[in-house]
This record gives C-alpha cells, sequence and structure tokens, in this order.
C-alpha cells in the first residue's frame, strides 16, 4: 500500500524513532509500504518519520541512480552494491569516516528543493535487516549520503539542520512557504 508522505511542518518529522523490539507482521508490513511508497516517488531512501511513525525502521535502494557510484565493502571486502539492494536498516547505528565531502540532496518531505550538504564521504553501519538479523557493512558514494540522510530523520534530524547558514538563507522563502502550506493542510 502506497503511504502518504509527511511533509515539512508536520511534527514527526522532529520526533526520535523508538527502537524496534521485535520485527512484528505490522513491522514487515511497514516496510514493504514504505517501499512501494518510496519507488512511487522515485527516491532512494525513506525513514518511518516520513509515512508518520516515529520508529528506528529505514529503506533505501540506490539502483536506480547510475551517475552517482556508491561503494560497499562486507567483512572487509569490496562487495556489489546492487545485490546488496534494497535495504533494509532497523535500529542502525552508524560511524562516520573519512573526510567531509559536499554533494547534492533531496527529500521526499522537501519537494522540489535541493541543495549541497557535507558530510563524511563514508561510513560503517550496525543494524538489523528485514527479518531481524544482524547487518554490519561499510560503504561510501551515494549510498554513504543516503544512509546519513535517513538515520538522520530516525534521530529526527532533517537536511536543512545539515545545510551551511549561507544556503539555509537562500532557501529560507521556499522554507516558510511549505512549513506554512503543511500546517494549513493540517488543519
Ligand atoms: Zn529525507
Amino acid at each position: 500500500m502506497v503511504l502518504d508522505i509527511v511533509k515539512y511542518g508536520t511534527p514527526v518529522l522532529r520526533a526520535k524513532g523508538a527502537k524496534v523490539a521485535t520485527i512484528t507482521p505490522e513491522i514487515k508490513r511497514l516496510v514493504a509500504d514504505m517501499f512501494e511508497t518510496m519507488y512511487e516517488s522515485r527516491g532512494i531512501g525513506l525513514a518511518a518519520q516520513q509515512v508518520g511513525l516515529a520508529l528506528q525502521v529505514t529503506v533505501l535502494d540506490v539502483r536506480e541512480v547510475t551517475d552517482r557510484p556508491s561503494t560497499l565493502e562486507l567483512k572487509g571486502e569490496p562487495a556489489d552494491v546492487n545485490e546488496f539492494m534494497p535495504l533494509v536498516l532497523i535500529n542502525p547505528e552508524i560511524t562516520p569516516l573519512g573526510k567531509t565531502v559536499p554533494g547534492p540532496e533531496g527529500c521526499l518531505s522537501f519537494p522540489e528543493i535541493f541543495a549541497d550538504i557535507s558530510r563524511p564521504e563514508s561510513v560503517d553501519v550496525k543494524a538489523l535487516d528485514g527479518e531481524g538479523k544482524p547487518i554490519q557493512f561499510r560503504c561510501g558514494g551515494l549510498l554513504a549520503r543516503a544512509v546519513q540522510h535517513e538515520v538522520d530523520h530516525l534521530q529526527g534530524i532533517l537536511f536543512i539542520d545539515r545545510m551551511d547558514k549561507k544556503t539555509k538563507d537562500e532557501l529560507r522563502p521556499e522554507l516558510e512557504a511549505l512549513q506554512a502550506e503543511t500546517k494549513q493542510r493540517r488543519k
């Protein structure tokens, strides 16, 4: 089922996600619905907060993007990113690595707003997969950026919080308009 994606100005986007204790049929349903919702919007990542739930659940799939490479390492060995997709991360913990690099980002909760965001170029990730099995990997490039963006969502952090002041100032009219529109719709 395709779910509604909440937009900037909706309070749940600022809520920290609760850890998932067990992978219930409801969680599996949620994961399936989040994938359907993400693919329909042509996104590469979606967090539970974006469908109105403050839970530590996010889904990712970078296969559609061919012009921005991703890297993956499993147990210290290079691995095929495409074979690792689609990716479910439950209760993820990340450790950023490497230098900070700027790159373009958007967010399904901020339609038509894009900006360069600086983030570490790679991350170590520990999480549970969609079956509740522990997974561990290191990733770089676009996947590392997407993972960091989604893990931020699970903590109630948005990409506008990571923008430099100048960029955010330039986008302020658009952000305020989006927030006002969201509030209007919630009435
Ligand atoms: Zn986002």
